[in-house]
C-alpha cells in the first residue's frame, strides 16, 4: 500500500480526465513513445448520458490510425440523415451522404464502448498508463509553473510530477480551478432531461428531433431503445416534477405519438436524469506547465451533438503541436499558447452557433400551441446545398484535424 503523499515516478505528460479528450490525447502521445499517465476519477467508463455520437471527422481519424474497421465492428447504429418533425411535417436538416470522408455517417455507440476501445488500443503502447479511480485534487507548483498533479488514489494521496499537465477533466474541472484560469460564461436558457424508452424494429431509424406544443425532443437510436433528450427551460425540472409523472408522460406522447404505448416505462423520476447545460470558455487555456482542452477549456452545449467531436479534435491538435517539443524536452509556454491560438476560433464560432440555437429553442419552449413548419424553414431546407452544408458543420466541424504524429 502506498503511503499518503507518496511521490511516484515523474511522467512526461499527466492528463487529468479519461473522457474523449483525455483518452485520445493519451493514446496519441503514447503512440509516439511519450510517457503518459491518464487519471480518471471513476473506476470505469460505464456512465450513461455522456453523448453517444462519433462523427464522420472522428471516424476519419480512426481511418487514419488504421482503426476504423475494428471500431465499427462494435455494435452501433448509423445516422446518415438528421431530420426534424415540426408539428406533423418532417424535413431533412442534414444529409451526410456526400461528405468527403470514408464513413459518411455518425456512428451512434455508447461512449463507454468507444472509450474502452480507444483505451484498449492505447494499452499496446508501453508508455501508456491509465489510472482508473485516481482523482486529481490539486496541482503541484514550483516557481509559478505547474509541475504535476496531486491525486487521491485507492491507496492514498500521491504526487505525480510531470513535465506537462493537461486538464481534460470536463465541465467541472479541478485543473482550471487550481490554476485560476479566467472563465467566460454564456447564459444558457435550457436544460436537458435524459431517459430511455424501448424501441421497436419498425420505429424510425434516423435521427429525429420532434417539436410541438412547447416541447422539443431528440430521439437517439440505440438499436434496442431510444436515448431521449427532452429540453426544458433552465431550472424547470422542479416545476415539472410538481406537475407529476403522468403529465410528463402525456407530454412525450403528445409530441411523439408512436411512443404513447411505452411512456409508462418511465414509472419513476429516478429514470429521468437532469443534465445542466453550460456554455463557457477560458480566455486563457494554459499557464506554464498546464494546458486545458475539451470541455475543461470550453464547455459545449449538447446542441448539434458536437462536443465529443470538438474535444477529440482538440486532442489531435494538441498531439500534433506538442509531440516534438515533448520528445525533445523543449516545451515552452509558447507551445501551449499555440494550441489555444490554433483551435480557439473554431471552438468559439461553434459555441456562437449553439448560443444562437438556444435562443430559437427557448422560443419553442415558450410556445405551448401546436406548431406548423415555418415557411422560412421550408424555404431554407429546399435551397440546394443547405443539407450538405449543415451535414458538413455537424459531421466535420469547422476545423477538422488530421493525425500528423507518427508511431514511435
Ligand atoms: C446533456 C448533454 C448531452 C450531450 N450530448 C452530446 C452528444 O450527444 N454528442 C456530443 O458530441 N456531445 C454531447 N455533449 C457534449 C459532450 O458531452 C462534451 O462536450 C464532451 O464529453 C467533452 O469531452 P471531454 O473529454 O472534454 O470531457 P468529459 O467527457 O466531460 O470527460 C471528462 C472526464 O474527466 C473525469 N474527471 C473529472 N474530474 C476529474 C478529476 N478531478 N480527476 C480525474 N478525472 C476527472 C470525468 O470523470 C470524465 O471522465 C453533451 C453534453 C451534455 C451536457
Amino acid at each position: 500500500m502506498m503511503p499518503p503523499n507518496a511521490t511516484i515516478a515523474k511522467t512526461t505528460c499527466c492528463i487529468i480526465g479519461g473522457g474523449p479528450a483525455g483518452i485520445m490525447l493519451g493514446f496519441l502521445l503514447a503512440r509516439s513513445g511519450i510517457e503518459v499517465a491518464v487519471l480518471e476519477k471513476h473506476n470505469d467508463f460505464f456512465r450513461d448520458f455522456r453523448g453517444d455520437t462519433i462523427h464522420p471527422s472522428t471516424l476519419e481519424l480512426m481511418y487514419e490510425l488504421g482503426l476504423l474497421d475494428k471500431l465499427l465492428a462494435i455494435r452501433h447504429s448509423e445516422l446518415r440523415r438528421a431530420s426534424i418533425c415540426v408539428g406533423d411535417q418532417i424535413v431533412t436538416m442534414a444529409d451526410l451522404s456526400h461528405l468527403p470522408t470514408h464513413a459518411k455517417f455518425v456512428a451512434l455507440m455508447p461512449q463507454w464502448d468507444f472509450l474502452n476501445f480507444l483505451a484498449s488500443e492505447a494499452y499496446q503502447f508501453p508508455s501508456f498508463k491509465l489510472r482508473m479511480g485516481w482523482e486529481a485534487t490539486g496541482l503541484m507548483h514550483h516557481n509559478g509553473a505547474t509541475t504535476g498533479v496531486i491525486a487521491n488514489t485507492p491507496n492514498g494521496a500521491v504526487e505525480i510530477p510531470a513535465t506537462l499537465t493537461v486538464g481534460c477533466d470536463g465541465r467541472h474541472p479541478t485543473s482550471r480551478e487550481a490554476a485560476h484560469l479566467p472563465l467566460i460564461e454564456e447564459g444558457v436558457p435550457i436544460d436537458v432531461l435524459w431517459f430511455r424508452l424501448s424501441r421497436s424494429p419498425d420505429d424510425p431509424e434516423n435521427g429525429l428531433g420532434y417539436v410541438n406544443y412547447g416541447h422539443f425532443l431528440v430521439l437517439i437510436n440505440r438499436l434496442d431503445y431510444f436515448q431521449i433528450a427532452f429540453l426544458i427551460p433552465k431550472n424547470g425540472f422542479e416545476k415539472m416534477q410538481q406537475q407529476g409523472l403522468e403529465s410528463f408522460q402525456q407530454s412525450i406522447a403528445q409530441v411523439v405519438p408512436f411512443l404513447a404505448n411505452r411512456v409508462a416505462e418511465i414509472d419513476s423520476w429516478d429514470k429521468v436524469k437532469l443534465l445542466t447545460v453550460q456554455v463557457n470558455r477560458l480566455s486563457q487555456w494554459s499557464s506554464p506547465g498546464l494546458l486545458c482542452i475539451g470541455d475543461a477549456a470550453h464547455a459545449m452545449s449538447p446542441v448539434g451533438g458536437i462536443g465529443i467531436n470538438i474535444a477529440l479534435q482538440d486532442a489531435v491538435a494538441t498531439a500534433n503541436l506538442l509531440t516534438e517539443a515533448l520528445q525533445s524536452n523543449s516545451l515552452t509556454p509558447h507551445h501551449l499558447q499555440h494550441v489555444q491560438q490554433y483551435r480557439e476560433r473554431a471552438v468559439h464560432n461553434t459555441q456562437r452557433f449553439q448560443v444562437f440555437a438556444h435562443g430559437v429553442l427557448n422560443r419553442v419552449l415558450n410556445n405551448p400551441a401546436p406548431v406548423k413548419l415555418p415557411l422560412s424553414l421550408r424555404i431554407l431546407t429546399s435551397i440546394p446545398g443547405f443539407k450538405y452544408l449543415t451535414a458538413r458543420f455537424i459531421g466535420m466541424g469547422l476545423q477538422p484535424e488530421h493525425i500528423k504524429t507518427r508511431p514511435a
